[in-house]
């Protein structure tokens, strides 16, 4: 790289070139690491102001059904005394905010924890939720009680790695420089990690997806259901089979843009391997349920009620409401790209809204 170009550059850029010139290609895992840890600890990227929209920031209709779903959940299992409310990555707090409003209309009430690594988030947060907990990963999680635990748009924030099959076999994607841009490169070397033996079958350049960032989290969280109670309730766009392709993605103020041009300002994401992530907590002894679409989940749990009785209630807002509903569930929309799944320890009752969803 030219002398002088670095300083102009992002963060996060600045960094992944430092350590490019240092080391040579790093794992596109790393490279992805890297640039959301800058990103989420730079700026709040959600609303229609910043990079994009959740569904909890869409409607208050999306939380009050997860808290409602909660909430079920917990009166079934005999209302345990004592439980914790915990969301990993809760962005502004609003999907909190509007469970935890939900659920104490049950009398269910829950001590609350967040998952969070952003100092930026972590004030939006602390607006809403002052008693809040905050952990910088589940090690610190209470192990006292049942945990309700909620991830939205979480697991596909987290790092994935890429496999390549060359005529030489398997080989790591990595990431290095090429006149001042990132771009994606196979290894030199055969990768070390055991992804399925040959390539045979494969045809050349094809790609596997994985991320042993998310297995670990899976992992940890299950092992903690299994012991202590409760469930966790994942909701993410992702595939419910085994595939192969990129799905690596970035998206800056609301347009798609290639992931290797501004690491660290665009919000960088990949589809989540439900599949996988249900193969884990099976592994546990957890019952999993679903993965099903998003827009089945919410109606058959009331989104089409609730969205008529808020109409009712405020009827300058029915039309908002109206096609925030619509946003939420339509197939078009979120409805079919999103998909819900819970693993449930199996002491525990089986969830509701997973009868049109079933694997
Ligand atoms: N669940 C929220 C926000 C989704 S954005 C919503 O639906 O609106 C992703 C969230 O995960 C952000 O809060 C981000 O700061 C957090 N996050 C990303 N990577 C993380 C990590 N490794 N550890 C903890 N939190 C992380």
């Amino acid at each position: 790289m030219p002398e002088g170009t670095k300083p102009d550059l992002p963060t996060a850029a600045h960094v992944i070139a430092d350590r490019i010139d240092r080391e040579g290609p790093i794992p596109l895992g790393d490279y992805m690491a890297i640039a959301n840890a800058h990103y989420y600890a730079s700026k709040d990227p959600l609303g229609e102001e910043g990079d994009f929209v959740t569904a909890p920031e869409i409607s208050q209709m999306f939380g009050e059904i997860v808290g409602i779903w909660l909430a079920d959940l917990w009166l079934r299992k005999g209302s345990p005394g004592r439980c914790h409310y915990v969301e990993l990555g809760p962005g502004r707090g609003t999907l909190a905010h509007d469970a935890l409003r939900s659920m104490a209309r049950f009398g269910c009430h829950p001590t609350i924890h967040f998952v969070e690594t952003s100092p930026v988030l972590k004030a939006r947060q602390a607006q809403l939720h002052p008693d809040a907990v905050w952990h910088e990963d589940i090690a610190g999680l209470p192990d006292d009680a049942p945990l309700l635990i909620v991830a939205n748009e979480f697991f596909d924030a987290l790092p994935v790695e890429q496999f390549v099959a060359t005529a030489d076999g398997w080989r790591r994607q990595m990431v290095t420089r090429d006149r001042g841009k990132f771009i994606a490169v196979p290894s030199i070397d055969p990768t070390e990690d055991r992804i399925g033996g040959t390539t045979s079958g494969f045809p050349e350049g094809t790609i596997l997806e994985r991320s042993p960032v998310s297995v670990e989290w899976a992992g940890n969280l299950a092992n903690r259901l299994a012991k202590q109670g409760g469930t966790l309730l994942t909701i993410d766009y992702g595939y419910t089979r085994p595939g192969t392709g990129s799905t690596l993605q970035a998206i800056k103020d609301h347009m798609p843009i290639s992931p290797f041009d501004c690491p660290g300002t665009s919000d960088l994401t990949a589809h989540v391997d439900f599949h996988t992530l249900a193969n884990i907590a099976r592994n546990r002894l957890l019952a999993v349920s679903g993965p099903a679409q998003q827009g089945q989940w919410l109606k058959s749990l009331g989104i089409d009620q609730r969205a008529v009785a808020l109409a009712a209630a405020s009827p300058k807002q029915a039309d908002t409401i109206r096609a925030a509903h619509q946003r939420l569930t339509d197939p078009e929309e979120m409805g079919c790209l999103f998909q819900v799944m819970a693993a449930t320890a199996i002491d525990w009752p089986e969830p509701e809204g997973f009868s049109y969803g079933e694997e």
